[in-house]
């Protein structure tokens, strides 16, 4: 068991770099790609360890994103293999991380050093933009990053998320685009007094019941060709004092909406702002913005150099698909660069035993090579 790519990511795996804290993972992808003649920028930002590598000084940019940061393990003694440990066992790579996305960071290394040892000379520039704020709050992460790279005049042309978007097998599945995603916290306001004296209070529960029925049951959008229709899902809600005599004084409504690119986020707050007034309702709303949802046509070359890179090593093209959470690419989309999300099985994300099957990291290295290689070409064609 020497593979490279599977000693790669135990060695980022056996580091618990719980979001924000790198633990050395960006020195050591660093260390590894530097003498194959990139120029490394590492930026702290905030509590935030951030990685921009950049290796040739011509043609399109593509880049490789991800993050180092992982999300905590939970109770490790319910885990079967420690969550550090970066044990294999029956062919699957054991650890927080091995699929979100140590192991796709891992093959992003692999592939460039056999892609660089054949063509060292490529016809575009590879570089790297890697964080380790990706699964908490994400705003010294790639968000300031993209400010950052921004000032300096560089534009991302190509851009490649290693986040696991495989689902049944490896590369079935790639992501061309996210939904994005906006917070509602509102609050509903009454007045508080006696249940058995109602006519003294104003109960906003008793208000907000007709106007919540109305707002789930709004059709934001019928959804288009890429994007099933925006939802919209109540999250919590809270009222009362715990005391079954008090008609409370306020309710709290926290609602999430997961929106396509037929629904703006304008569109949005002056739908339910609209539905509150006509509800007659005291209240008062903040509104969080996640992300904007985006969408990589297939008028660029990046969706056709994926499919032809995945078919070229499994013999199937993936499926295009925006379904799931946001990711770090809805802050790197909007500044024009094609995203594409393409990694291992998400089926163990985020939950105790997360693992990644040996075979399938290898495999993936294999087609982040062959994508270099059809970048290269269409690199080629482009620069005539
Ligand atoms: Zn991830």
């Amino acid at each position: 068991m020497t593979d490279p790519t599977i000693e790669l990511a135990r060695d980022l795996i056996r580091r618990p770099s719980v979001t924000p804290d790198d633990q050395g993972c960006q020195a050591l992808i660093g260390g590894r790609i530097a003498p194959l003649g990139f120029a490394i920028e590492s930026l702290r930002f905030a509590e935030v360890d951030n990685l921009w590598a950049v290796h040739g000084d011509r043609g399109p940019l593509f880049v490789f994103a991800g993050h180092t940061d992982v999300v905590p393990t939970g109770e490790a003694a319910r885990w079967t293999y420690p969550p550090f440990g970066a044990e294999i066992h029956g062919g699957r790579l054991y650890g927080r991380g091995a699929a979100d996305m140590k192991g796709s960071v891992a093959a992003f290394v692999t592939a460039t050093e056999r892609f660089l040892a054949r063509q060292p000379e490529p016809a575009f520039r590879l570089g790297y933009l890697i964080t380790s704020d990706e699964e908490g709050p994400a705003q010294h992460g790639t968000k300031r990053m993209m400010q950052w790279l921004r000032e300096k005049g560089i534009s991302i042309d190509w851009c490649l998320v290693g986040e696991p978007s495989s689902r049944n097998r490896l590369g079935d599945e790639f992501k061309i685009g996210r939904r994005g995603s906006i917070t509602g916290n509102l609050v509903i306001e009454g007045r508080q007094g006696h249940v058995a004296y109602p006519h003294l209070a104003d109960n906003p529960v008793h208000r907000a019941a007709p106007f919540l029925a109305e707002l789930v049951a709004i059709e934001w959008d019928e959804g288009n060709a890429h994007f099933p229709p925006s939802t919209l899902q109540i999250a919590n809600i809270q009222a009362g004092t715990g005391a079954n005599n008090v008609i409370p004084g306020e309710m709290s409504v926290q609602f999430n909406l997961r929106f396509n690119t037929e629904t703006s986020v304008e569109a949005i707050q002056a739908r339910v702002e609209e539905l509150l007034k006509r509800h007659g309702l005291a209240y008062r709303i903040d509104w969080h913005l996640s992300g904007v949802p985006f969408l990589t046509r297939d008028d660029g070359p990046m969706v056709g150099a994926v499919e032809r890179a995945v078919e070229g090593v499994l013999g199937t093209a993936p499926t295009p698909s925006t379904a799931g959470g946001t990711s770090d690419g809805r802050f790197i989309a909007p500044t024009g660069a094609q995203v594409i999300e393409l990694g291992p099985l998400n089926a163990t994300i985020h939950q105790i035993d997360e693992h990644v099957a040996v075979e399938d990291l290898k495999t993936l290295s294999t087609i982040y090579e062959r994508l270099l290689d059809e970048l290269d070409a269409e690199a080629r064609r482009l620069a005539g």
